[in-house]
């Protein structure tokens, strides 16, 4: 089984960057040097659906913590479906 490529982590605070187009952490705000991504593959459409359910549980949040909980978790367990079907695909 192949792994998936490494995502960078976020220099200040150490997480894996959530939102591949975006040039700063999502976490804590830190702005990524330019050469940052070097050397790292831009992920396809897997970061686009990681970036939806961040802003919809951000703004779910406001209103309800717990809801934006269930929307992480909802979005991890449907980009981990996601990746692997990509891997199936893949391997054809
Ligand atoms: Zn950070």
């Amino acid at each position: 089984m192949s792994t998936q490529p490494p995502l960078p982590s976020c220099p200040e605070c150490g997480r894996r960057i959530a939102a591949w187009k975006k040039d700063h952490c999502v976490y804590c705000g830190t702005a990524f040097p330019p050469d940052f991504k070097q050397g790292f593959a831009e992920p396809e459409a897997v970061p686009v659906f990681g970036v939806l359910f961040y802003l919809v549980s951000s703004m779910l949040r406001r209103f309800s913590p717990l809801a934006a909980s269930a929307v992480l978790a909802a979005g991890a367990a449907f980009l981990g479906y996601l990746l692997w079907n990509l891997q199936k695909i893949r391997r054809r």
